[in-house]
C-alpha cells in the first residue's frame, strides 16, 4: 500500500487558527479539534476529498503533491509523458488567469500542456465515453436479468449505483461494504485511461509501456488517491503514476511563464484524444446519469438519440429523483426507469439505508461527493473572494 494512502491526501498545516469551519464542511467527520486547538485529520475516516482544503478561510490545509516527480519525469529523455484532462479542467483552469468562471480553454489548454513539455497531449472524454457505455450496458443487463428477460446474466443486484467518484467509493468501503456489489464495476474514466495508455496507446506510439509515464490533471485530490489503490495495475504496470489538481497545472503553467491568454489554440493529439462530446456533461452533478441513460436509451430503443434531454435528472439538490420512459424494442414496451441523483455524501445515507433494508425502488443512483459535481472539486481554483 503507497505511503499517500496510508497517511491521507488531505493534511491540516501549522496555518490553522482553529476557528473550526472544517468541521461543519467535512461530511465524513474526519476532522476533529476544539475551538482554539489545531485540528487532526483521521486517514481511516477521510475520502480525500479536499473539500475541507477549498473552503478553510485561512488556507491551513493542503494537498499531497506529485509537482516535482511529474517536472523529473518531464526532464527524463528516456520517458514518453502522457496527459489525460477531465472534462472539469478545462471550465476552471482560465480561473486561475483572471477569465470568468466557465469559461472554456480547452484549446489552450492543450497547447500550454505541450510548452510544460508533454510529448501526448490526450483527453479523459476518450475513456468517460468508455465509462458511459459500460456503465449503461451493465445497468442494462442488471435490469433485464431482474425482469427475467433471456441471456441476461447477472451482473450484480439493483440498484446499480455509479463508480466515478473515488470519494463515493472510499466511503462504501469504509462504512456501508454490504453496498458494494450494486456498485457498477466500471472503473472511472481515469483508471480506464491508464491502461489504455499503456496497452493500446503504448502499442500505436511504438513504446515500452514501462518507459511511458501518464499523468492525469484532475479537479480532485481523491483522484490522488485513487491513482495509488494497488488494484490500479492492469495494464501491469502503475496505470497512472502521477495526478495533479487544476490549481497545480496552473501553478506550473505560471513557473514556467507561459502566456496561457496568448496561446494560439491547438487541439489533442489523435487515437486516445478523440471523443464524442457526451462526456463533457461528467463534470457536473447528474452528468454521469444523463450520459448513461442516452447510452441505454439508444441500444434498447435501437434508435438514434438527437434531441431527448433527461432534464429531470439536472438541478442542484442535493437529492433528486426521476422516472425515464425508455423504449425497449425487442420487447415491444416502454420500460420505467427510475433513478436517483446524489450530490454531497451527506446526503447518501438514507438512500442506502433503504436500499440494504429492501425498501428501494430505484433502478440506477448517482453519486458524487462535491456540491454541485466535480466542477466544484477539491482539485479546482480556490475563490478566496467568497469569504
Ligand atoms: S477551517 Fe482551516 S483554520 Fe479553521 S480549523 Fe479548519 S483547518 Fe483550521
Ligand atoms: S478531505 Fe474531505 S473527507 Fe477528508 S477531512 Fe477534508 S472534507 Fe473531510
Ligand atoms: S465529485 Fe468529482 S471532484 Fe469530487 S471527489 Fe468525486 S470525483 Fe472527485
Amino acid at each position: 500500500m503507497s505511503t499517500v494512502i496510508a497517511e491521507g491526501v488531505i493534511h491540516v498545516t501549522n496555518d490553522c487558527k482553529a476557528c473550526d469551519h472544517c468541521t461543519s464542511i467535512c461530511p465524513t467527520g474526519a476532522i476533529s479539534g476544539m475551538l482554539g486547538q489545531k485540528h487532526h485529520i483521521d486517514p481511516r475516516l477521510c475520502v480525500n476529498c479536499g473539500q475541507c482544503l477549498i473552503n478553510c478561510p485561512f488556507g491551513a490545509i493542503s494537498d499531497a503533491s506529485s509537482v516535482e516527480m511529474v517536472r523529473q519525469a518531464l526532464n527524463d529523455s528516456t520517458k514518453i509523458v502522457v496527459v489525460q484532462e477531465a472534462p472539469a479542467v478545462r471550465v476552471a483552469l482560465g480561473e486561475e488567469f483572471g477569465l470568468a468562471p466557465g469559461t472554456n480553454v480547452k484549446n489552450k489548454m492543450y497547447a500550454a500542456l505541450r510548452k510544460l513539455g508533454f510529448d501526448r497531449v490526450y483527453d479523459t472524454e476518450f475513456t468517460a465515453d468508455l465509462t458511459i457505455m459500460e456503465e449503461g450496458t451493465e445497468l442494462i443487463h442488471r435490469v433485464f436479468n431482474a425482469l427475467g428477460v433471456e441471456g441476461f446474466e447477472s451482473s450484480g443486484p439493483l440498484p446499480q449505483f455509479t463508480s466515478c467518484c473515488p470519494a463515493w467509493i472510499k466511503y462504501a468501503e469504509d462504512k456501508y461494504p454490504h453496498i458494494l456489489p450494486h456498485i457498477s464495476s466500471a472503473k472511472s474514466p481515469q483508471q480506464m485511461f491508464g491502461p489504455v495508455a499503456k496497452t493500446y496507446g503504448a502499442m500505436k506510439l511504438n513504446v515500452d509501456p514501462e518507459d511511458m509515464i501518464v499523468v492525469s490533471v484532475m479537479p480532485c485530490t481523491a483522484k490522488k488517491y485513487e491513482c495509488d489503490r494497488p488494484e490500479m495495475i492492469a495494464s501491469g504496470f502503475k496505470d497512472v503514476d502521477y495526478v495533479i489538481t487544476t490549481r497545480e497545472l496552473a501553478e506550473m503553467i505560471k513557473a514556467d511563464g507561459i502566456d496561457f491568454l496568448n496561446l494560439a489554440d491547438e487541439d489533442a493529439d489523435k487515437f486516445i484524444g478523440l471523443s464524442t462530446g457526451a462526456a463533457t456533461i461528467f463534470g457536473a452533478t447528474g452528468g454521469v446519469m444523463e450520459a448513461a441513460l442516452r447510452t441505454a436509451y439508444e441500444i434498447l430503443s435501437e434508435e438514434k438519440l438527437d434531441k431527448v434531454e433527461f432534464e429531470a435528472v439536472r438541478g442542484l439538490a442535493p437529492v433528486r429523483e426521476a422516472t425515464v420512459e425508455i423504449p425497449v424494442k425487442a420487447l415491444g414496451t416502454k420500460l420505467p426507469v427510475h433513478v436517483c441523483v446524489v450530490t454531497g455524501l451527506k446526503y447518501v445515507d438514507s438512500v442506502i439505508e433503504d436500499v440494504l433494508a429492501g425498501r428501494s425502488t430505484y433502478h440506477f443512483i448517482e453519486v458524487m461527493n462535491c456540491p454541485g459535481g466535480c466542477i466544484n472539486g477539491g482539485g479546482q481554483p480556490i475563490r478566496r473572494d467568497t469569504y
